[in-house]
């Protein structure tokens, strides 16, 4: 083995998380090593998030388009893919090119190691032929990639996943979505909305089953306006390809066919990759277990999807900042309570930030590092409407045993949703633990439903108490203004 290189910190994967972690690690005055197999910033930029939002702009813009006939004369829209395609490969992601993410990475101090890197032993991470040794610890950011169910056939055709789907430049005359879940939904509507015959393929009894029944309904409405086909409660049991396309077919005998097959079925983190089993961790499960400080081990963090907390940006973020107070507690208290940043003449401003996140872990005991916290996870699925939800569901909130009171209030019954005049089936649905007087949960359906939702976010978060909900002053005639409806209606 190759004489190990003395870092500060290794990050292994620089998706959202890592690159966030390993950044701020840097900025903080630590020599951080970031190694990276694909692309620097991961799937949101290149192939989830962002380039996906991109499409959704552009579908909402001919849907809007649509809609002025009968509100303000007539529109005629003739849907092209060719600016959207430019506008992923130019604007969102280069051509898939990272030059700009690592330049943002080095810039800040960081070593960058492209190739794909493994434990080897406590501290240590290998890549290639190059072996690194950690002084204070290793993050683990390695996050997930798609994975298809066992399905007889599928494995040998050449299925779509989110990547193709991102990527591709001239849409096919049809495409089968199997998976009904956000992304699934997010894709249908788009490429549905320019004319792509597309049909939805779902195990579940209900599209965005994980979420309240009524926003199931709502988006399953929306996407058939789109002239999208929704089969809920199909097995899928066998694919087939051939030139003209594939088939796929239920358990029960059903049979779909079309020229292009999107498989967004669910993520699945490559435990087994990672060398877990040289630091004594279970390589066996499919997330890597943490504790609210993203503890995987005493000197191992991880941060992300890999973690099975929530696969959302946001979510690596908020692990992210955790895991950068943590880390420099840690090395504060290595080093026997110095600044981390005692490169302080290296890194000039940056010493700043090392000092300012120490805020939360001055005392040099890591009970100050803000420890992660659930409750308030905010999630939303940007199909048109948006279904934008926060804590826990109704049923959720019945199966924990809680006292709940439910609030539900139509969109088109408030002044806002009278005026936009697109009875989109939008709501606002409230779930209150009745004995502590606070929202846990609520889901927030419309044209803005996950820009309505950041109130609701703020009151699951800050428990705050319904009574002082109910006196706000809500801003007239906005949509988040039914909210205090769906307060007045609250009931057990
Ligand atoms: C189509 C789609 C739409 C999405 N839309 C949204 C959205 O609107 N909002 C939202 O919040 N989230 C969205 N997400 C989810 C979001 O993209 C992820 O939650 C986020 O990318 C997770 O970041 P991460 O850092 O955990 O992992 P990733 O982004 O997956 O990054 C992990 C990185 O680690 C690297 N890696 C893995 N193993 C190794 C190794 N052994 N050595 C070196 N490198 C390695 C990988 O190459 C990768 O770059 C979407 C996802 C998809 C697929």
């Amino acid at each position: 083995m190759a004489e190990p290189e003395l870092v500060d910190v290794i990050v292994l994967g620089l998706g959202v998380g890592g690159e966030e972690v390993a950044g701020r690690l840097a900025e903080a005055g630590l020599t951080v090593v970031g190694v990276e197999r694909n692309l620097v910033g991961g799937e949101c930029p290149y192939w989830g998030c962002i380039p996906s939002k991109m499409m959704i702009r552009a579908a909402n813009a001919i849907a809007e388009a649509r809609r002025v006939d009968g509100l303000a004369g007539t529109a005629q829209v003739r849907p092209d893919w060719a600016p959207v395609a430019k506008r992923i490969r130019e604007e969102a992601t280069d051509g898939w090119d990272d030059r700009v993410a690592v330049q943002r990475f080095t810039d800040k101090g960081g070593r960058f190691v492209r190739g794909s890197g493994r434990l080897a032993g406590p501290g240590r991470v290998r890549v290639g032929d190059r072996v690194f040794q950690a002084r204070y610890g290793i993050v683990l950011g390695t996050g997930t990639t798609p994975s298809a169910p066992p399905v007889d056939g599928l494995a040998d055709t050449p299925y779509w996943t989110n990547r193709e789907a991102i990527e591709v430049e001239e849409l096919p005359e049809s495409l089968l979505v199997l998976g009904g879940g956000a992304i699934g939904l997010e894709l249908a509507q788009v490429f549905a909305r320019f004319g792509v015959r597309v049909t939805v393929v779902e195990a579940s009894g209900r599209v965005l089953a994980v979420e309240e029944p009524e926003a199931s309904e709502v988006a399953a409405a929306a996407l058939r306006a789109d002239g999208v086909q929704i089969h809920t409660g199909v097995r899928a049991a066998r694919v087939e390809h051939d030139a003209g396309g594939f088939t796929l077919r239920g358990a029960d005998g059903e049979g779909f066919t079309a020229e292009r097959l999107l498989v967004v079925t669910g993520r699945r983190a490559h435990l087994d990759e990672l060398g877990l089993d040289t630091i004594g961790v279970d390589a066996s499960r499919r997330y890597l277990p943490v504790d609210d400080r993203l503890h995987v081990t005493d000197e191992v963090w991880a941060v992300g999807d890999v973690t099975g907390e929530g696969a959302f940006t946001h979510i690596a973020m908020y692990q992210a900042s955790i895991v950068v107070a943590d880390v420099l507690d840690h090395v504060r208290r290595a080093d026997g309570g110095a600044d981390p940043s005692g490169t302080a003449s290296v890194v000039g401003g940056a010493v700043g930030s090392a000092s300012s996140l120490a805020v939360t872990g001055s005392s040099g005991s890591a009970g100050s590092v803000p420890r992660a916290d659930y409750r308030a996870l905010p999630r939303v699925t940007f199909t048109d409407p948006e279904v934008g939800a926060v804590g826990l569901t109704e049923q959720q909130a019945r199966e924990r045993g809680i006292n709940v009171q439910v609030g539900f209030t139509k969109l088109s019954s408030s002044t806002r949703g009278w005026i936009h005049k697109t009875d989109d089936g939008g709501f606002i649905k409230l779930v209150a633990d009745a004995d502590q007087g606070v929202l846990i949960g609520a889901t927030s359906v419309g044209p803005a439903g996950g820009e309505v939702l950041s109130g609701l976010v703020v009151a699951v978060h800050a428990a705050v108490p319904l009574a002082q909900l109910r006196h706000m002053i809500y801003a007239y005639p906005t949509f988040h203004r039914a909210i205090a409806e769906a307060l007045g209606s609250l009931s057990s």
